[in-house]
């Protein structure tokens, strides 16, 4: 099949891409580096460094979201909002993988389905801004752009190229402590875990909470008991990396030409015009036909790349670099995303209308949901012959508000209201809610008001610990899950 790489597009008469083509392109959240030379010196060290992530894995990951997209799968994403380089640590990456694994089952249970599992992390390094100065003591000085450009600290508020590369290796340093921990066992579903639940206050929600784990861990006893896992799938799980693909002079430097891996085929939903081959000169009307280009671009950063809600005008330079990569890719979807500019995205960087090839991650806020979703589906269903995306919900980045301290958080109750109503409108117009995504951490921070804990906002100072956004806390995240998986069984 062809799977629209850059060649394929570029004898559809599109103009050509390639992995710098964003340059000549009006570009958002620009970053001014005053030194050249230390960028081309960092850009050239990472074009010479191996891939973090392969395109095996890569299409493993998009093969499990034409799944999603086609109701068999859910899909969990979540991690921190900027990913520090100080969380390349073993107590904060352990405690996300168990927090996402246990989401997890917990969804499984829910809606009797497959879980796809993907992190915010190992690269989530780059954070757009509102603003590129902020005042700090009366002073003005740049704004904390993630720890891939400054420091937060504010003596390091200088863009230092050298991040670029360090940044790098933090990434790889986390996905190889995951893929160690992994295949060390520490996903391991024969052994029991630690659901701690202690601090559930109300007695019936702890008895819903318990019985929903205990149903779990029947389940897996029951499985070992019958032999179900032979093949070792209690042994460990698939877990994916993504991150925003904000700073594209770090994207393009790891964007590499390779090999596609055999059996990548997922299904087309269509193809809209016969294409013709350069090779034969003629014309190719079976979509299945392979295509004679073994090798596409792959973005080898991470498995996922998401374009952000600031940076996704069409003909800007964010959209232009991720129309050429094989990865599947995230547009998030707000208040300020038209109709157009949405169906002429997807047209943009799937022409093909490949099946889960696009994420769709709507965050409107909790009050703008229920008029701006059924819309947006409406104009994903109509839209030439209809592209299958995975409809995801991130009930977070709608929902930020201000103390009266001037702390940034986000209330829990205002986040599952806005994923309780995505769940309800795809229900009602017959789409399917595929995935959540959502900024969390395994810590016991407090940076989100509500949950079972009950925190208010003169909670928040006790461990307030973000350089960004609000994150759920273990038990808030959790907690989550658990009241998603209510909804999709009732
Ligand atoms: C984010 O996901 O951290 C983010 C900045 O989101 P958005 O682009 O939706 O505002
Ligand atoms: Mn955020």
């Amino acid at each position: 099949m062809d799977t629209g790489s850059a060649e394929s597009r570029d004898i559809n008469g599109t103009q050509s891409w390639t992995p710098s083509s964003w340059r000549a392109k009006p570009i958002k959240q620009p970053v001014d580096y005053d030194n050249a030379q230390a960028v081309d010196r960092a850009t050239a060290k990472l074009r010479r460094l191996p891939p973090i992530c392969t395109p095996h894995e890569i299409w493993r990951l998009r093969r499990s979201l034409a799944d999603v997209a086609q109701g068999k799968a859910f899909l969990l994403q979540g991690g921190d909002c900027a990913e520090l380089f100080d969380y390349c640590n073993d107590n904060a990456i352990d405690s996300k993988i168990k927090l996402l694994l246990q989401m997890s089952l917990v969804l499984i249970w829910g809606g009797n389905k497959p879980v796809v599992r993907l992190a915010r992390m190992a690269g989530q390094y780059a954070k757009p801004r509102s603003s590129p100065m902020e005042t700090v003591d009366g002073k003005q000085i740049p704004s904390f752009r993630g720890d891939i450009l400054n420091g937060y600290p504010t003596d390091q508020r200088a863009i230092d190229p050298d991040r670029l590369v360090q940044a790098y290796f933090h990434s790889a340093a986390t996905l190889n402590y995951v893929r160690a921990q992994l295949s060390s066992g520490i996903a391991d579903l024969h052994n029991p875990l630690d659901w701690n639940l202690g601090h559930v206050g109300d007695p019936e929600l702890q008895r819903k909470y318990t019985t929903i784990v205990e149903s779990i861990a029947e389940s897996l006893r029951f499985m070992q008991t019958i032999g179900a896992d032979t093949a070792g799938q209690l042994e460990t799980i698939d877990l994916f990396t993504s991150h925003e693909g904000l700073l594209l002079e770090y994207e393009e430097a790891l964007t590499r030409k390779l090999r596609h891996p055999p059996n990548r085929n997922v299904p087309a939903k269509h193809k809209p015009t016969p294409r013709t081959s350069a090779l034969t000169g003629g014309v190719l009307t079976n979509p299945t036909i392979k295509e004679a280009e073994p090798t596409g671009y792959y973005n080898t950063s991470c498995h996922f790349i998401w374009v952000g809600d600031r940076t996704r005008q069409p003909d800007h330079a964010h959209i232009e670099y991720l129309r050429g990569i094989e990865n599947p890719i995230g547009i998030k979807v707000g208040p300020t995303t038209s109709i157009s500019d949405l169906t002429t995205l997807l047209d943009i960087v799937n022409p093909n209308k490949e099946i889960g090839k696009v994420t769709l991650i709507t965050r409107y806020g909790e009050s703008k949901a229920t008029a701006l979703l059924p819309q947006h589906i409406e104009a994903v269903r109509s839209s030439g012959h209809g592209h299958t995306v995975v409809w995801q919900c991130d009930p977070m980045h709608g929902n930020t508000r201000s103390t009266t301290t001037g702390i940034k958080t986000r209330s829990f109750a205002s986040i599952f209201s806005e994923l309780a109503s995505a769940i309800r409108i795809h229900k009602e117009c017959g789409t399917y809610l595929g995935g959540v995504h959502l900024e969390l951490t395994g810590d016991d921070v407090t940076e989100c008001t509500g949950g079972s804990q009950g925190l208010q906002d003169e909670d928040l100072d006790t461990r307030y610990e973000t350089f960004c956004d609000p994150r759920l806390n273990e038990k808030q995240a959790l907690e989550l899950a658990f009241l998603v998986a209510g909804s999709q069984r009732g």
